[in-house]
């Protein structure tokens, strides 16, 4: 356990943010080197993100592909100095997802004999794509996928669906004196949101519901002139219960706008029955449980392999005080280790 709780606070020192090209390569080279000889390793970089793949034997068909991202959300200077403190680590990234990390490299190199793999990406906080999003399309077939994201050591097997939408409105420009000789594209963008958001149910309890969010605006040049454009961005997740190409068509139809749909990613739904699922349920002794964000392993569910993510307890991730607990990452390693016994 020691080694796992060491490994992490040494991968939480590396300022692996998004920018930061050099220090993720040099963390994934700082991984690569501790590797016992016997297993294959990949380095490889895909878009300026490096990645790493480690493998017990030679196949892209393994059982199982644990994934793990080592990059990290922005943060002051301190919080990339671990620090240990009533059985927690504390430190940016500690949670999400450096323990993960650290638990599915000791797993890989204690492994001799079972068909397993691991695939660390540095691009997850910002979507995936040229992480495990490109490496599932490089004829990677395991049996199942997890993630070792911080899951409260649950099983996450359903995760909200993403859809990203640029709304853009249209107006006349004209001068701030003269108003009335123009058409004001914000405002107009205004009345367009308020009438979206009306559609959206209002969040109560059940959190398990579709929601949308505005997350950027753009629009105008300078008080003194009537814009004749205005953009919005909206970040929209759903669930199994919601209609979106129907919800896109309902949009589309709204009359002084356009539309643009910049990215769909569909909603983890794995079979809770699938046999590696439910086994790895019974040895963690835990629950399933329904993710609002979204994680890595939906790459692979979209290509068919059942997906899930079971990490250890933690808190505060992308915050100040983000902490994970040791004990739950020992728990996870345990329960991780006895899976891949059973494969
Ligand atoms: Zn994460």
């Amino acid at each position: 356990m020691e080694e796992i709780t060491n490994l992490t606070k040494q991968l939480i020192r590396f300022q692996t943010t998004k920018d930061n090209t050099k220090e993720l390569k040099r963390c994934i080279n700082f991984v690569a080197k501790q590797l016992p000889k016997h297993l294959y390793v990949t380095k490889g970089v895909n878009k300026d993100k490096p990645y790493l793949i480690i493998s017990v034997k030679r196949t892209k068909k393994p059982k199982l592909i644990l994934t793990g991202h080592l990059d990290v959300i922005e943060a002051e200077q301190e919080q990339f100095r671990p620090k240990i403190k009533n059985g927690r680590i504390y430190g940016r990234g500690s949670a999400d997802m450096k323990a993960g990390a650290a638990i599915a490299v000791q797993l890989m190199k204690e492994e001799k004999e079972k068909e397993i793999a691991l695939m660390l990406t540095t691009d997850e906080e910002i979507g995936g794509a040229d992480g495990i999003g490109y490496l599932s399309r490089q004829g990677w077939k395991p049996k199942i996928a997890l993630s070792v994201e911080p899951s409260e050591q649950k099983i996450n097997t359903k995760e909200k669906g993403v859809m990203w939408l640029k709304i853009i409105a249209s107006g006349k420009a004209a001068h701030g004196s003269t108003p009335w000789k123009g058409e004001n594209a914000i405002e107009k963008l205004i009345q367009k949101y308020l009438q979206i958001k009306k559609i959206f149910p209002k969040i109560g309890k059940d959190k398990w519901k579709i929601t949308m969010n505005l997350g950027m605006i753009k629009g105008g040049h300078a008080p003194n002139k009537v814009p004749d454009k205005a953009e919005m961005w909206l970040d929209i997740r759903y669930t199994e219960k919601d209609n979106i190409s129907r919800l896109l068509k309902k949009l589309r139809k709204i009359k002084g706008m356009q539309v643009k749909l910049l990215q769909k990613q569909p909603m983890l739904d794995t079979d809770e029955n699938n046999h590696y699922i439910k086994q790895l349920k019974k040895i963690a002794k835990t629950s399933f449980k329904k993710e609002l964000g979204a994680s890595d392993v939906r790459f692979f569910a979209k290509r068919g392999v059942p997906a899930a993510d079971f990490g250890p307890i933690g808190a505060n991730y992308h915050g100040n005080n983000e902490w994970v607990s040791i004990r739950s990452m020992e728990e996870v390693y345990k329960t991780l280790k006895e899976f891949i016994g059973t494969l």
